[in-house]
């Protein structure tokens, strides 16, 4: 079944000892604000991940942000999908427009991760979304659609009901300019449509496809109200647990 997701993309903020406080405000404010109707995930880097999964106590689910390509060996520097798991963490973030641009992810090497990331029994939050001048020419549909194809539409029907697609358009990411809710729906309808012509309706229908880009307390309930939007990816509004609430509580 659909699930509705708010995650919380901390990116490369936060000293460690400031993320599992963060953490932990989040956990007080989820007690304190009761039922929500979403499931929460916090997304802090690497070496917080350990301590958030403890900080969060099962309440909360923990995602890294990246994992490497390959399975092991000589990568300084590099942390791999097993590592990820092995810290209690149950999903990963694959495919980030930051990852993709400064560190030149391709969908390739993107679907090698989502391989890996599944092999070790990992959830993944895949990321799409055209850059402005791609949506200015009117080129946004096929970039995304290529993306999809290229990067998830490899994997068995087993192996995708795994994975979370994160529509972000990247002209929208961390510059307070956020798609409007026609926007975001007319993008989140085609990606549904894409994956039932490649896995059928169901499986389509049982997919979260999350927005991200300047989401926050004053967007959010507008954007989650369109049919096939079912939460959010958060950047910015997820560094103060006050504004990521905002946001989980706006279903
Ligand atoms: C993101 O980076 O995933 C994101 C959506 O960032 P922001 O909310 O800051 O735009």
């Amino acid at each position: 079944m659909r699930k509705n997701i708010v995650a919380g993309n901390w990116k490369m903020n936060k000293t460690l000892q400031e993320g599992v406080q963060l953490a932990a405000d989040v956990r007080q404010a989820l007690a304190a604000a009761g039922a929500v109707k979403c499931d929460v995930i916090l997304a802090p880097p690497f070496i917080h991940l350990t301590e958030v999964v403890k900080t969060v106590g099962g309440q909360v689910e923990v995602s890294a942000q990246n994992c490497a390509a390959e399975a092991s060996g000589a990568y300084t520097g590099e942390v791999s999908a097993a590592m990820v798991k092995s810290t209690g963490c149950t999903y990963v973030i694959l495919g980030h427009s930051e990852r993709r641009s400064y560190y030149g992810e391709t969908n390739a090497i993107l679907a090698k991760k989502v391989r890996l990331a599944l092999d070790n029994g990992l959830k993944v939050i895949f990321c799409v979304g055209e850059v402005l001048a791609e949506r200015e020419s009117g080129k946004h549909f096929d970039v995304v659609g290529k993306q999809l194809k290229e990067g998830l539409f490899g994997l068995s029907a087993e192996d995708f009901a795994k994975i979370v697609v994160a529509y972000e358009p990247v002209w929208a990411i961390g510059t307070g300019k956020t798609a409007t809710s026609v926007e975001a729906q007319d993008m989140h309808a085609f990606i549904r449509k894409a994956i039932a012509a490649q896995y059928g309706v169901q499986l389509a229908d049982d997919t979260t496809i999350l927005y991200g880009g300047s989401c926050n307390g004053g967007n959010a309930a507008e954007l989650f109200a369109c049919p096939d939007v079912d939460g959010g990816l958060i950047g910015g509004a997820s560094l103060t647990a006050e504004k990521f609430m905002q946001i989980v509580t706006a279903f």
